[in-house]
């Protein structure tokens, strides 16, 4: 069973990075929730914690000692960057180990193709900083700087469908390095997430109805005989 700690970055008295009516805090907040959903959803073999649920303050020694009190396998930290410039980029500790820089490389690579289906977006690079959450952690650590608050990178910031896959992205990639198993896909529904009901007593005898429903299993709707 993995364990996976996920850093909303900032919180509570202090907002992190605010500008264009965006506070860093809630941005933080969103595309974790919406990463920790995905995992849920979609793998097996893991708990996941997360630093804050809602707006607590916390500071940056608290994040790193609940993560190594717990033994997590994997730290994320999730920021949002400012200083008017534009793009994506991501940080290891400059000590950081192999495991942490193939992390980095895993999430790296996730996010920036989930970031580019909405457009230009600059990589700013695989970087390495001594960041507190970084430096303090014991395991594998990764943090995230997505898009600048404080340029036109705004825009996308404002749009939920982009938070949700830039978490969505973040939950793939801490799920590719760990090599976390996919859930088993619910029953087949057809396109229009419809399960067609193909009922004999209708028909004059139930050859006549057993046509239909492969028909339309041929036609990509998923039927039974009932
Ligand atoms: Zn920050």
């Amino acid at each position: 069973m993995s364990k996976i700690y996920w850093d909303k970055g900032h919180g509570g008295d202090d907002p992190g990075a605010v500008a264009n009516g965006l506070q860093e805090k809630q941005l933080t907040h969103k595309i974790v929730e919406y990463a920790m959903s995905y995992l849920e959803e979609n793998y097996t073999g893991f708990e996941q914690r997360v630093t804050r649920t809602g707006d607590q303050t916390l500071t940056l020694s608290q994040r790193a000692d609940m993560a190594n009190a717990w033994g997590a396998d994997v730290f994320v930290s999730v920021h949002i960057n400012a200083g008017k410039g534009t793009g994506f980029e991501s940080y290891v500790h400059p000590n950081a180990s192999p495991q942490s820089i193939a992390l980095q490389n895993v999430l790296h690579g996730e996010i920036l193709s989930a970031m580019r289906q909405f457009g230009n977006i600059t990589d700013r690079g695989k970087k390495r900083a001594d960041y507190a959450v970084l430096r303090e952690t014991k395991m594998p650590a990764v943090l995230t700087e997505n898009l600048f608050i404080d340029s036109n990178d705004a825009k996308l910031l404002k749009n939920e469908a982009f938070l949700k896959a830039v978490g969505e992205a973040h939950a793939r990639g801490v799920a590719k390095f760990l090599g976390l198993p996919q859930k088993a896909k619910p029953q087949e529904k057809s396109s229009d997430g419809k399960l067609y009901r193909v009922q004999v007593g209708a028909f004059k005898d139930k050859s006549n109805a057993e046509r239909l429903a492969k028909e339309l299993k041929d036609k990509g709707y998923p039927a039974i005989i009932v």
